[in-house]
């Protein structure tokens, strides 16, 4: 089943065009984790791309060389488990596109999947794709739930969400943490991580969804893919000069001023 979930029906001409796979979109779209497409698409005509969506779900195939980014979100453990018994027809062409610099979003259940594996909070073991060597194991009688800000010291960003998840997740020695911990508990509550970069993969807990409230990761996702297709001497907009205005920084000042 592939199918378009939003189309860019502006007359508007654009300079690029960037695809953009929905991995499991129809199942794994937990609090609110849609919502990261519609930023992008906000986002990527900012910067001059029509931004074309398709969900990849169960028994589809995913071609690796059809997309320029890829977003794989959330859910419960239900859903978790069905996509863990399709997701294995797909493993080898993920692992490619992740292996190849392919821009991906992976939002909790997704993140755990892209990696060796996962507990559920009952004890059963999900296999993950083991495109990534993070694991996650479970926690008796507790979510970690709440607010949570964490700091990118190699972009110098700080980003803010809500995470709400069971998994511990952690990570491998060669990948970095998507931030450090300025409050909240991240990957496991033990050892200051929140997510994961890897090539140009970034995961994450956060919800609500992670790119509406964090408009720097989302500017750099759509900027990381149209370099991947169209060179790394494009000349985009800086991110002041069309977003700023997005920022959560600029937008918690505004209100501070007004309030
Ligand atoms: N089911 C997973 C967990 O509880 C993922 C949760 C989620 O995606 N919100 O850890």
């Amino acid at each position: 089943m592939v199918f378009q979930s939003l189309a860019s029906d502006s007359p508007k001409k654009y300079s690029y065009e960037l695809d953009v796979c929905h991995l499991y979109g129809n199942l794994l779209n937990t609090y609110g984790d849609n919502g990261n497409v519609l930023i992008l698409k906000y986002v990527g005509e900012k910067l001059g791309a029509k931004m074309n969506f398709e969900i990849v779900s169960l028994e589809d195939n995913f071609d690796e060389s059809k997309y320029d980014l890829v977003f794989f979100g959330g859910g419960q453990d239900y859903e978790q488990f069905i996509v863990s018994k399709d997701i294995v027809r797909n493993k080898e062409a993920i692992t490619r596109y992740i292996d190849s610099g392919g821009v991906l979003l992976a939002v909790c259940g997704g993140f755990q999947l892209l990696g060796q594996y996962y507990i559920e909070a009952n004890g059963r073991r999900i296999e993950g794709i083991g495109a990534m060597n993070h694991y996650t194991l479970n926690q008796e009688n507790n979510r970690f739930i709440g607010d949570i800000e964490i700091y990118n010291d190699e972009f110098d960003e700080t980003y803010y969400g809500f995470e709400n998840h069971q998994g511990r997740t952690f990570l491998a020695p060669d990948e970095k943490p998507l931030g450090k911990i300025k409050y909240g508990q991240g990957n496991n509550n033990e050892d200051g991580t929140e997510g994961v970069h890897y090539k140009n993969v970034f995961g994450t807990y956060f919800h609500g969804p992670i790119l509406s409230r964090n408009a720097r990761l989302a500017y750099r996702l759509i900027t990381i893919a149209l370099e991947n297709k169209y060179g790394k001497t494009l000349l985009l907009p800086k991110f002041e000069e069309i977003l700023a205005d997005e920022d959560s920084e600029a937008v918690s000042d505004k209100k501070r001023k007004v309030e």
